[in-house]
């Protein structure tokens, strides 16, 4: 009899493309936006989110259910992902080794949308990399009861110490409350460098300006003021991810902004999930080309 030559599995498909279910599945309650139409904005923002999120270690907001049930944050593959999700091995505090996750495709987003994922947070480290952080991010948190205007005008202050020490920061607003400012850094010092940088600039300014800022995360500090939130600099923290929803009221985005626009803005979640292709346009726009680049080092200080 012949031999009938065993069949190999056929190999995953590289370009195939990411099945979405439930696409009719409600996710944002309140503004009416279902999973299907998540995953539509993920696809067209692909090529402006990717330079950003592509190859870090990512942690995702899942909420399975909709924003309105239950999320969860998630930082290690729970073994159901697919192809396009892949691990990178992490050293932990106690000498052992976790598996994080990365993308770097829109495969990669897919496949995390297609599971649940609101929203995209990273490092600030690539995954080949991850002991030589590449950006610096002071997240400005509010306190209740300050208006915008207090946190424009806190995000250009920074901006203008951070010129002040050589260098370029670029503004992003969170899709919630605040803004944050980005520094690009060339890789070349350490978490702890890091770390200590941001906090000494928290710090600093606290000092300089106790009405206006705070520098510890306590609550009952903030009041009336602005938290410096430096701690999104230690090793192991992530921030979310420019273009990513937010699994906030009316499906907003983390947005990049040029400084002069940021003036104009009310609030940190003028965008949303629909408004995909202004985006694009927007981020083909004079005034964010070159948004989060810069060829700079920290200081020494
Ligand atoms: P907002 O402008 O409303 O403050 P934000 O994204 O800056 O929006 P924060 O509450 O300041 O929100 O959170 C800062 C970062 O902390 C988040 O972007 C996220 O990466 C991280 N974070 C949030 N929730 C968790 C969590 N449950 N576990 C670990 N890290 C988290
Ligand atoms: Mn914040
Ligand atoms: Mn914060």
């Amino acid at each position: 009899a012949d031999v009938v030559p065993e069949k190999a599995a056929p190999a995953p498909e590289e370009d195939e493309p990411v099945a979405i279910s439930s696409r009719e599945r409600v996710i944002f309650p309140d503004s009416g936006q279902t999973k299907g139409d998540l995953a539509d904005y993920y696809a067209a923002v692909a090529p402006i989110m990717l330079p950003f999120a592509a190859r870090r270690p990512i942690s995702l907001v899942r909420c399975p259910q909709g924003r309105a049930k239950k999320c969860f944050f998630q930082k290690h593959d729970s073994g159901s992902f697919g192809d396009a999700v892949h691990h990178v091995p992490i050293r932990e505090k106690d000498g052992g080794s976790e598996d994080y996750l990365y993308v770097e495709d829109l495969r990669g987003l897919l496949q995390c949308v297609q599971m649940g994922t609101i929203e995209f947070h990273g490092w600030a480290a690539r995954s080949d990399a991850v002991e030589m952080p590449d950006r610096m991010i002071f997240d400005l948190d509010p306190d209740e009861g300050l208006g915008f205007d207090d946190v424009k005008t806190a995000a250009t202050d920074i901006r203008d110490r951070l010129a002040d020490m050589g260098l370029v920061s670029f503004a992003m607003l969170s899709g919630g409350k605040g803004v944050h400012v980005v520094v690009p850094l060339s890789t070349g010092h350490s978490w702890d460098e890091h770390k200590d940088f941001a906090r000494h600039f928290a710090e600093a300014l606290s000092l300089a300006e106790p009405d206006r800022f705070v520098a510890t995360m306590s609550k009952a500090k903030r009041k009336g003021k602005i938290f410096i939130d430096w701690l999104r600099n230690q090793r192991g923290s992530t921030a979310v991810l420019p273009y990513s929803a937010r699994a906030r009221s009316g499906a907003p985005v983390a947005v990049p902004i040029a400084w002069n626009e940021l003036k104009t803005m009310d609030n940190a979640h003028p965008f949303s999930i629909d408004d995909a292709k202004r985006l694009l346009d927007r981020a083909g726009s004079k005034a964010l080309a070159g948004w989060g680049f810069a060829e700079q080092s920290l200081p020494e200080y």
